[in-house]
């Protein structure tokens, strides 16, 4: 058996305390104090499974994929390919729809450069939400303005859902693609993707999942979202950052032409021309992030090892304790109304990078600036703010280290 798919040891599908001692990183005092690490949402700590894995890649696979006949580079070969079935069953799709990118940022701009930009022409539209991120609204906003399309924004309310009247209104026999975010990365609001996907899919256009925050705390199965393609990133979901997917529906990646071009993506080359590789292969030129990605396919077998059911439950009673917390706390206000795994804040009178620094010498680790959602942090009237988030690996005493920690930034900002 190939060694890099043994499963975890101990045991860890036994709840919140030894899933918490799977992740090395939390038993490393910071400043002194218990390490409270609410910042999973920016990007996740790595299980030991995962550390693991990439270990033995480079003490034992260290060869590079799909190129030697060695021992070592099948060993590689071997594991690489097997975290690709790893991904496709995790997502509900099929391996020869799953692309390894270097992130959701890298799987968006691939469907703006390739899909995009061979169906999106002048006089077109692209629907982002008021909820995206940089990196789900920027690729959107170049290719329309390198095709002469319209970007047309749907609005959202003040909770942080996603005005779907409105968005219905946006919809018509010009727009080609609906970018939106399954779960926000700042107000925490799940987007309702299927009634998303019916609209669009009933107007003639296709739906990009950005599915960064969502893959570590929602159930994600493509078939059941009905979108046409989805993004997430390896890092927040327990991986090594540089590893991420694009998962596209078979028929949209056959006929898309290749963006990056390069070893590996071509069947014969003379120097004239190339013959392209079928998908995924067309869209992965150059040596892979090798060991990330096996690194991904060993979280994904760690994630399935867990009750991910008493995980969503977990998260559920720890959010909800974080939000009430946070909402009750004075000269705090709560951005939106968050329904998973993050809340953002601002303190009154305390920039959030101040706020961020104080509670990190109390050892709490949180996001602070606009988290690559600006225009979004305008449409809800603050300029930036404090972003707390969860994994399965929190706790109470977490939440109460944040609590107590804002008390300390009232005291020094006095
Ligand atoms: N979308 C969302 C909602 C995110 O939270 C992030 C990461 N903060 C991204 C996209 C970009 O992910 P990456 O930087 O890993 O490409």
């Amino acid at each position: 058996m190939d060694p890099s798919r043994s499963e975890p040891s101990g045991q860890s599908t036994a709840g919140p305390a030894a899933w918490r001692r799977e992740f090395p990183a939390l038993d490393a005092p910071v400043h002194g104090r218990r390490l409270a690490y609410l910042d999973s949402a920016s990007t996740a700590l790595k299980p030991r499974a995962v550390i693991d894995a990439v270990v033995r890649v480079f003490t034992h696979q260290a060869g590079n994929v799909h190129r030697g006949v060695h021992a070592l580079s099948e060993a590689a070969t071997e594991a690489y390919d097997a975290a690709r079935d790893d991904i496709a069953r995790f997502l509900g799709g099929r391996p020869d729809e799953v692309v390894l990118t270097s992130g959701t940022t890298g799987a968006l701009n691939l469907v703006a450069h390739s899909w995009g930009r061979a169906h999106v022409g002048p006089g077109d539209a692209v629907i982002a939400t008021a909820l995206e991120h940089h990196s789900n609204l920027v690729p959107w906003q170049a290719l329309c303005a390198e095709r002469g399309a319209t970007l047309r924004i749907a609005p959202i309310d003040d909770r942080g859902r996603i005005d779907l009247e409105a968005l219905a209104g946006l919809l018509d026999d010009r727009v080609r693609l609906v970018a939106v975010s399954q779960l926000s990365n700042v107000v925490g609001t799940i987007a309702p993707v299927a009634e998303i996907a019916a609209l669009a899919h009933a107007a003639g256009a296709i739906v990009v999942v950005d599915g960064a925050q969502a893959v570590a705390h929602l159930a994600v199965d493509v078939a059941a979202l009905g979108c046409d393609f989805y993004a997430f990133s390896g890092h927040k979901l327990f991986a090594p950052p540089g590893t991420g997917v694009l998962w596209g529906r078979r028929a949209l990646l056959e006929a898309m032409p290749a963006w990056q071009t390069g070893g590996e993506m071509v069947a014969s080359v003379d120097y004239a021309r190339a013959r392209l590789r079928e998908p995924p292969h067309r869209f992965e030129a150059g040596t892979p992030n090798i060991a990330g990605v096996i690194g991904l396919g060993a979280a994904i077998r760690y994630l399935a090892t867990l009750d991910r059911a008493a995980i969503a439950r977990h998260e559920a009673r720890l959010h909800a304790r974080l939000r009430e917390a946070l909402a009750g706390e004075d000269r705090v206000r709560v951005l939106g109304a968050p329904e998973a795994a993050v809340v953002a804040f601002t303190v009154a009178g305390a920039h959030p990078h101040d706020v961020a620094t104080i509670v990190d010498r109390e050892g709490v680790a949180i996001r602070s600036g606009h988290h690559c959602a600006e225009p979004l942090h305008h449409r809800l009237g603050a300029d930036a703010s404090a972003r707390a988030s969860l994994a399965l690996y929190n706790d109470d005493a977490d939440i109460d280290a944040l609590i107590a920690a804002l008390a300390r930034v009232r005291e020094v900002l006095r």
